[in-house]
């Protein structure tokens, strides 16, 4: 039995509000991920067979990696085609918000969305969710947003409209966020859901394969690199950190998402439990944090990366140097493990 983790009356207003309309826009966070992707195109499916005009908006373009998600070719990309999404998000009657806690992370799409008077319904499992939301159904203690939109669609009475199409989707992100069933889901409900979903029968190998376990030639080259040459370990702090420049990135025909998964990679030694990862973009360094236990990157990223996400798994972004950037994770070293007078050497890496 799954129980009903969402309060009735949040199920009564959402339901009033989806009978009320028939144009919907839904969008998710920029560098949009598996969950991201997958809870967006599975609840635009439904509500397209529910008889509704559902698009998905995104803020910037899926990774390649992410292609075979299915519906990803029908996304309007605001920064591919701003007027067309301008247009979906200013005539829209409902605008969805998954995967997401704050506008900022929608990027433009923000500005846009923020003088709207449209209804606004949060779907989310991030810490903290800004209170601009109609409804706002945000459980950080779920596996993924994929998991919250199964839920809510039970809870509607929608899931005959979940298609072998959508319950792909759901899998991929449910999937991917978990890192392959491995952490955020300990709930058994969590695997009832993944069973329910199941029941579709889309091909499962697949998609496992593809959203777990394909990588290009390149990728698989830059991240043996940056583990054998660029990964830092301070192990009187449980802590690893890799950095990759621009330089370094361009040597590896980089493409967005070939990274993906390297941030978790030290998490395997077990003396460390955190891991940070810095890569050089155009404009800015890009900080993705990963933790075990009740170690929280999370309080790390909102107070020295201007980012935020999961207990374990967080984010954010440094204006600035490779170089300034690596310093001030020391300074972070230094101000959650202050330096034993006796022991100078107790910051330094191996
Ligand atoms: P990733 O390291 O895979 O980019 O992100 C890990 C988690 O941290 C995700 O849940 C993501 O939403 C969150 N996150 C990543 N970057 C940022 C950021 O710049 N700001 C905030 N608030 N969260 C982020
Ligand atoms: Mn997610």
């Amino acid at each position: 039995m799954i129980s009903p983790l969402i309060d009735e009356n949040t199920i009564d207003r959402l339901r009033a509000l989806i009978n009320g309309v028939q144009r919907i826009a839904i969008t998710c966070h920029k560098s949009p991920d598996g969950d991201a992707l997958g809870s967006t195109l599975a609840l635009c499916h439904v509500l397209r067979r529910l008889g509704k005009d559902a698009v998905v908006v995104t803020p910037d373009m899926a990774p390649k990696s992410l292609d075979f998600v299915p519906g990803v070719r029908d996304l309007v990309v605001f920064t591919k085609h701003e007027l067309r999404a301008r247009h979906v998000m200013k005539e829209a009657q409902l605008i969805f918000c998954l995967d997401f806690n704050a506008l900022q992370r929608i990027d433009r799409l923000g500005e846009i969305v923020e003088p709207l008077n449209t209804p606004r319904v949060l779907i989310d499992h991030h810490l903290h969710p800004e209170d601009i939301f109609t409804v706002s159904i945000s459980h950080p203690e779920a596996s993924s947003t994929c998991e919250l939109v199964f839920r809510v669609l039970m809870q509607l009475g929608l899931l005959r409209f979940l298609d072998r199409q959508a319950a792909s989707c759901l899998y991929v992100g449910m999937l991917t966020d978990t890192g392959g069933f491995a952490y955020s889901c300990d709930d058994p409900e969590f695997y009832e859901i993944v069973s329910l979903v199941m029941r579709r029968r889309f091909d499962r190998i697949k998609f496992y394969n593809l959203a777990m376990n394909t990588f290009s030639a390149d990728s698989l080259r830059l991240q043996g690199y940056a583990m054998s040459d660029k990964m830092q370990l301070y192990p009187a702090q449980g802590a690893a950190l890799i950095t990759l420049d621009k330089a370094e990135l361009e040597r590896f025909n980089y493409n967005r998402g070939d990274t993906e998964t390297l941030v978790n990679k030290p998490l395997a030694i077990p003396e460390i439990y955190w891991s940070v990862f810095m890569r050089e973009d155009a404009d800015r360094i890009k900080i993705s944090c990963r933790s075990q236990g009740d170690f929280s990157v999370s309080d790390i990223c909102s107070r020295y990366f201007n980012g935020g996400g999961h207990e374990n798994a967080a984010g954010g972004e440094f204006m600035g140097s490779m170089d300034d950037a690596v310093a001030l994770f020391h300074q972070v070293l230094h101000d959650l493990f202050p330096p034993d007078n006796n022991n100078e050497q107790n910051n330094q890496p191996t």
